[in-house]
């Protein structure tokens, strides 16, 4: 059978592989601490299964409208204006089942063949993807190691072209923890406006910040009317796999995403987005807590991670991975990732799974118990040890 020749361009988000590989050597009898996947390890909380409970039971188990229900829509709406500091009206939020889709449906809408979208390398290998999908070109662009996991403004200014479409940015950032700082997207805001570009702001991870705070570009002045915000449940409450996310758009953009929504999926899970405002409105100390325990957890592993000779690792602000330079190994990532994989039964990322820039890395999801993690510790210095240089 003949593919499509725009399948030869479509990526893939590697961590769905390493977790079927990890899985398929446990299945074999192994033992193997995961530290792959990027969810967390946090039961959803009791009061959000139970308004799911309730939902299905009150017979919310029908098609709802396609941008979601009017509820869930405006419980997003307040927490956004009061979390993000922009006013958000609910008639710019959109609900997806999973942030996901959003990437998708704002590049489609965005982006012609031949145009250009600009994304962080290392990043969430989906950007890339999906803009080649399309036709258009990926720019990267570098977050550095030395800039503490930031990328720097005057070379996003060089990276724009007369063909530039979007500029995509993710803060508190899969793969890396990097969290921009207000001054960061104040020079991210000024290009785009000069250039009058469409910013998409990933903003999955913006609860999860340990130092500083989460700024979201939205709020800067002249930035709401051309940024498409992407959030959603599964991170901040443990709701992966409900398929839960939403963006704020721009007016101009809601009818185009309403269109790409029905012609995909018709609408999101009604019971879901039931549960979805109860997690809203409901009380946030579980969320607080597991934000806490995160932190905790982050230390043991940057201090951890140190520890070991040839392993080098930034402590990033934000999110629940680590991006450690093991060049001091004598290995590549990916190299150093099958090691740790098959002699000691440690699933991590290679570092190019996000992108070129992470040759000399691996990415670590913290998202365990720290008993897992202090093992995990044990055991990548057990292999690693003999390594180093
Ligand atoms: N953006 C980033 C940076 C992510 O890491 C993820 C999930 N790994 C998503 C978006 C998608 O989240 P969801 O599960 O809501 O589709």
């Amino acid at each position: 059978m003949r593919l499509a020749d725009r399948m030869e361009r479509i990526g893939t988000e590697t961590a769905f592989e390493a977790a079927a590989r990890a899985k398929a050597l446990e299945a074999t009898g192994r033992d193997v601490i995961h530290l792959e996947i990027g969810e967390p390890d946090f039961d959803t909380p009791a009061n959000i299964r139970t308004a799911a409970q309730r939902a299905l039971d009150d017979g919310w188990t029908h098609y709802g409208p396609a941008l979601g229900l009017p509820v869930l829509r405006e419980a997003i709406a307040i927490d956004a204006s009061h979390r993000k500091r922009f006013p958000v009206s609910s008639e710019q939020v959109v609900v997806t089942p999973g942030a996901k889709p959003i990437m998708f449906y704002a590049i489609l809408a965005l982006v012609d063949e031949g145009e250009e979208v600009i994304y962080p390398d290392p990043g969430f290998p989906i950007y890339e993807s999906m803009t080649q999908f399309v036709g258009a070109t990926a720019v990267p662009l570098p977050m550095h190691q030395e800039h503490d996991l930031r990328l720097d403004p005057d070379e996003l200014a060089r990276l724009v072209s007369k063909r530039t479409r979007l500029i995509i940015f993710n803060s508190p950032a899969n793969p890396t923890g990097g969290v921009l700082t207000r001054e960061d997207l104040e020079r991210i805001a000024a290009v785009a406006i000069e250039h009058d570009l469409v910013v998409l702001a990933d903003e999955i991870y913006g609860r999860i910040v340990y130092e500083g705070e989460h700024v979201s570009i939205a709020s800067l002045p002249g930035m709401a009317e051309r940024t498409i915000v992407l959030d959603g449940f599964s991170k901040t409450y443990a709701m992966t796999g409900w398929r839960l996310g939403y963006a704020i758009l721009p007016e101009r953009l809601v009818t185009p995403f309403s269109r790409l929504i029905i012609n995909s999926v018709s609408c999101t899970s009604s019971f879901s987005q039931i549960a979805a405002a109860e997690a809203l409105l409901g009380p946030q100390d579980e969320v607080v807590e597991m934000v806490r325990e995160f932190r905790t957890r982050r230390d043991l592993i940057v201090d951890g991670l140190n520890a070991i000779p040839g392993v080098s690792c930034l402590r990033p602000h934000g999110a629940f991975y680590v991006f450690p330079d093991v060049s001091g190994t004598g290995l590549t990532g990916a190299e150093l990732a099958d090691k740790l994989l098959y002699e000691a039964g440690v699933s991590v990322l290679a570092g190019t799974a996000f992108g070129q820039v992470g040759r000399n890395h691996i990415r670590v999801s913290y998202a365990n118990s720290q008993a897992k993690i202090r093992d995990a510790l044990e055991r990548i210095r057990s292999v690693v040890s003999p390594l180093a240089v």
